[in-house]
């Protein structure tokens, strides 16, 4: 557990409580990642699709770190329903205008909380037919244990806080921070 930065410009004045992950660490794993993914898709279409905002830090670095073709696109889902929080539902705000059909799809979430997000744009996803569906989290909280679409790729288990920086937001800002805290 690193030391929060004494004064980071970045912060606007607001405290961060501890460093979760800091840069080096992310940048390592990341690169690990990307040895990982590549080994598992030897051949075959990839279509890697980032969660609009969360993802968008750890996708490009990701991405540079897999050495084989691919594509990138993006998804952005928003929750709907009398009860957001508990109904799970997801709607796509924005689609991907690629043919999914026999590709292998990488999924690219920031962090599984619930892991309620991933299951349904999974299960949306399948319908349209791609060789396979992988899913890819720098982050786990391992609060649901038994989701029909396992987290293949975990960069790090997280804390049971609430995560800011590496594209991570609380109110949107944060989201530029090289490092993983927790916020105060
Ligand atoms: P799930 O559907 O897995 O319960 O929720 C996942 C989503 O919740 C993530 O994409 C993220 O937007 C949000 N989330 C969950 N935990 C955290 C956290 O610690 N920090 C931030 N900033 N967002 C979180
Ligand atoms: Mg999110």
């Amino acid at each position: 557990m690193s030391a929060p930065p004494v004064s980071d410009p970045r912060l606007l004045g607001r405290e961060v409580l501890r460093i979760a992950f800091d840069e080096a660490t992310i940048r390592q794993r990341v690169v690990e990642m990307g040895a990982e993914i590549t080994a598992a898709y030897p051949e075959g279409d990839l279509l890697v699709l980032g969660l609009l905002k969360g993802s968008f830090v750890f996708l490009a670095d990701l991405v540079r770190q897999i050495h084989r073709p691919l594509h990138v696109d993006f998804l952005v889902a928003s929750s709907y329903g009398t009860d957001t929080v508990s109904s799970g539902n997801v709607r796509l705000v924005y689609d991907p205008e690629t043919e999914l059909a026999g590709q292998h799809i990488l999924l690219v979430e920031d962090i599984v909380d619930s892991g309620r997000t991933l299951q349904k744009l999974a299960d949306t996803l399948r319908v349209r037919n791609p060789a396979s569906i992988g899913i890819c989290a720098l982050l786990h909280k391992h609060i649901a244990e038994h989701l029909s679409h396992p987290v293949r790729f975990v960069g790090f288990d997280a804390p049971h806080e609430f995560l800011v920086g590496y594209g991570l937001d609380h109110a949107e800002n944060f989201r530029h921070l090289p490092y993983v805290a927790s916020l105060k």
